[in-house]
């Protein structure tokens, strides 16, 4: 999560400061540096930390620990894929670590897990370093991974997708694109009827403007935009607005009740998600929800 990225970051003295914000900076304590690499797209920078253990951070910016990653992938993927309750096709969007194709293929109804990254080297090194979350992935006949820039594949697909997960970096560099209302009309273009995108959009504590704006281009084409929350120890400032559109209101609102039988009939293990943690994400702090209304109005 950035609102000014440096993308040179540099292990000093035993430390790495995430580049972050402007004011403010995430920094870890390093016991080794697992891997360094200049790929594609990024500066790629893998550390062991004693408290997240691996840390991967693109252009110096967190985007996934060992220890926390669970939080992110299961609510980002948990959420729309049983708020739905029959996804067969489903497309992540960036997702280069592979810890939300991960979660979303642990759903027995899904045909085909496509996901799009930009970047080939990320999902080669991910296999190597994150197996300990992901390794399942790429021995699952389901997934259909491409390497391409997801704005672009979204704007010339034929396909159509029962659930969308957005699963990018920030909107600076490579993943602008993935926040602009032009690509959410894509997405929508390419959603079945009645199906659900999710976006990850930021802290709002720090960047209100991230949900405002998403949930303003949501708003232009779908009949339900909103946002919900979850919060990452790693994403600092406190809950993560995961963005959240659907011409099916019903999928936001579906009872307790309904979601325990899908959760239990599923027999998925989750260490965050839960059928009363999900229909709780929907209850907004009054400042976010205020973010939301501002993106609606
Ligand atoms: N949860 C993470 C976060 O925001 O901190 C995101 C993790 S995931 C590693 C983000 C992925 O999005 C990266 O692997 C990156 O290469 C990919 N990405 C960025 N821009 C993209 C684009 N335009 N098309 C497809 N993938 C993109």
């Amino acid at each position: 999560m950035s609102d000014q990225a440096n993308n040179n970051p540099s292990v000093q003295n035993g430390w790495v400061g995430e580049t972050l914000h402007n004011d403010i900076s995430f920094t870890f304590k390093v016991d080794k540096v697992l891997y360094e690499q200049k790929t594609e797209e990024w500066h790629l920078l893998l550390i062991e930390n004693p408290q997240f253990g691996k840390v991967l951070m693109l252009d110096g910016i967190t985007q996934v620990t060992s220890r926390d990653e669970f939080v992110y992938h299961e609510m980002m993927s948990h959420v729309p894929i049983f708020a739905h309750g029959n996804a067969r096709e489903v497309l992540i969007v960036g997702g280069g670590d592979c810890g939300m194709a991960e979660e979303a293929l642990k759903h027995k109804s899904i045909n085909r897990l496509t996901q799009v990254e930009i970047d080939q080297s990320v999902v080669d090194f991910s296999k190597e370093h994150f197996s300990d979350f992901n390794a399942a992935v790429f021995i699952d006949p389901r997934f259909d991974l491409i390497i391409g820039d997801g704005a672009q594949f979204m704007a010339e697909t034929d396909r159509k997708f029962d659930v969308i997960m957005v699963d990018s970096t920030d909107p600076i560099g490579p993943g602008a694109v993935l926040f602009t209302e032009e690509f959410y009309r894509h997405c929508y273009n390419h959603l079945t009827p009645g199906g659900i995108l999710v976006t990850q959009s930021g802290v709002p504590f720090f960047q209100a403007d991230e949900i405002i704006t998403s949930v303003k281009h949501f708003s232009k084409m779908f009949k339900d935009a909103s946002a919900y929350i979850a919060a990452i120890p790693t994403y600092i400032g406190g809950h993560m607005a995961l963005g959240w559109a659907s011409d099916e209101a019903g999928h936001r609102t579906i009872a307790l009740q309904e979601l325990e039988t899908r959760f239990a009939a599923s027999g998925i293990q989750t260490r965050y998600y839960t059928p009363e943690v999900h229909r709780a994400a929907f209850a907004l702090p009054k400042f976010i929800k205020d973010a939301v209304e501002q993106g609606l109005a």
